[in-house]
C-alpha cells in the first residue's frame, strides 16, 4: 500500500501528522497533488472544540465518509490524475478547489444555489482533505488558475471568495460606505474586496490591536476597538446617516449590535460569521427602519470572478499571509499559534516543504 503523510483529525486537541493512504480517482474525480493549503478558522474549531462539521456519530450521506478526517479545504495544487468521465480538467492543469459538495438530488442545484443544497459538507471536512500531499475531489469542484498567479495565492482564492460573495450579496454600488466587524481572515478579506469595488469608506472593528492595524495596510479608512461604545454614533458623525453596507465577520451580540445601531435606515446587513449563539434582535426597529438582513452560507458561482480579480492585482489577498510553515509543524506553528497569538492572520502550510 502507498502512504503519503497527512494532518488528520482524530479528536478536539488531537491532530496528528501522520501516514494514510494515498487516495486514487473514481470515474467523476480529479487527483491533485497538493502546493499550498491555507488554515481556516474553520479548521481552528475543530481543533479547539470539534467535531462540528465533521461527520463522526454517523456517516456523511453524499459519500459515507466517517471520523478521523484529513484536514484543510483551502489549497492549490497540479492535478495529477482525472477519472474517465472528467472532461475539462486534465493532468498537469494549475487549479484550486471551491470545496463545497452538491447533492445531486438537491432541487436547489437545479436552480444553481448549489451552496444550498444539503445536506452541506466540504472536502477537509466531510471528506479527506489538503493538509495531505495528494486529495481526491469531484470534478464539479476544481478550477483552473492563471498561468501567473502563484501556488500561494491559489490557496486563497476560497476564502477570499467568502468576502467576495458577502460583498456581493450586500448590493454594495460604487462610493458606498461599509462597515466590518471582526478583522480576521474573512474581515481582512472583506476590506481588500471593498475597496476593489469601490467603497468610500471602509469602517473596521475588533478586539486586537494588531489586526486593526493589518485592516488599515489593506485599506481600512477607520479603525475602532470592538468594546467601545460610541462606535455608531461616531459613524452616523463621519457619513452623515450611518453606513449602507454592513458585513458582520465576528459573529457575537456586540458585533451585531454595533453593526445594526450603525446602519442607515434602509441599509444591508450581510451576515457571514458562524455564529456560535443566538442573538437578540430587535423586529419592529429592523421593520421600522426598513433594514435588509440576510445570511450568506460560503459563496456559489464566484469562484471564477475571484480568480480573475486576484490575478489582476487588484485583490492582493497574499498581503495576508502572516507565516508558511511545513505539514509537520501544523499543530504547533499553525493551530497552536492562530489561537495564542493575534498578529498572526493567514497561516499556509507549504505541502513540498
Ligand atoms: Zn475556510
Amino acid at each position: 500500500m502507498k502512504v503519503m503523510k497527512a494532518a488528520r483529525w482524530h479528536a478536539a486537541k488531537d491532530i496528528r501528522v501522520e501516514d494514510t493512504p494515498i487516495p486514487s480517482p473514481n470515474d467523476n474525480q480529479v487527483k491533485i497533488a497538493v502546493k499550498f493549503t491555507g488554515i481556516c478558522g474553520s479548521d481552528l474549531h475543530e481543533y479547539t472544540h470539534g467535531p462540528q462539521l465533521i461527520p463522526v456519530d454517523k456517516p456523511y450521506s453524499l459519500n459515507g465518509h466517517q471520523g478521523t478526517t484529513t484536514l484543510g479545504h483551502e489549497f492549490s495544487g497540479v492535478v495529477e490524475e482525472v477519472g474517465k468521465n472528467v472532461k475539462n480538467i486534465k493532468k498537469g492543469d494549475r487549479v484550486t478547489v471551491e470545496p463545497i459538495f452538491r447533492n445531486p438530488e438537491s432541487p436547489f442545484v437545479t436552480t444553481g444555489e448549489y451552496n444550498l443544497s444539503e445536506p452541506l459538507g466540504f472536502v477537509g471536512l466531510t471528506s479527506n482533505g489538503g493538509f495531505a500531499k495528494y486529495v481526491v475531489v469531484e470534478d464539479y469542484m476544481v478550477h483552473k488558475i492563471p498561468d501567473k498567479m502563484t501556488f500561494e495565492q491559489g490557496a486563497i482564492v476560497e476564502p477570499a471568495a467568502v468576502a467576495a460573495y458577502a460583498i456581493h450579496q450586500s448590493g454594495m454600488k460604487m462610493g458606498d460606505t461599509i462597515l466590518i466587524t471582526g478583522a480576521g481572515p474573512i474581515g481582512l478579506l472583506t476590506v481588500q474586496v471593498a475597496v476593489a469595488m469601490g467603497a468610500s469608506q471602509i469602517f473596521v472593528t475588533d478586539i486586537s490591536e494588531n489586526r486593526l492595524k493589518k485592516a488599515k495596510e489593506v485599506g481600512a479608512t477607520h479603525t475602532f476597538d470592538a468594546r467601545d461604545k460610541d462606535i455608531p454614533k461616531n459613524i452616523k458623525e463621519l457619513t452623515g446617516c450611518g453606513v449602507d453596507v454592513f458585513i458582520d465577520a465576528a459573529g457575537v451580540q456586540a458585533s451585531f449590535d454595533t453593526g445594526i445601531n450603525s446602519l442607515r435606515n434602509g441599509g444591508t446587513a450581510v451576515l457571514v460569521a458562524l455564529f456560535a449563539k443566538e442573538v437578540v434582535h430587535d423586529a419592529l426597529n429592523h421593520t421600522l427602519r426598513e433594514l435588509t438582513i440576510k445570511g450568506t452560507a460560503a459563496y456559489r458561482n464566484i469562484f471564477p470572478q475571484t480568480i480573475a480579480l486576484i490575478n489582476s492585482g487588484r485583490l492582493p489577498v497574499e498581503k495576508l499571509i502572516t507565516s508558511v510553515i511545513s505539514l509537520d509543524e501544523i499543530v504547533e506553528k499553525g493551530f497552536e499559534a492562530l489561537t495564542k497569538d493575534p498578529s498572526e492572520v493567514k497561516i499556509l502550510v507549504d505541502i513540498s516543504r
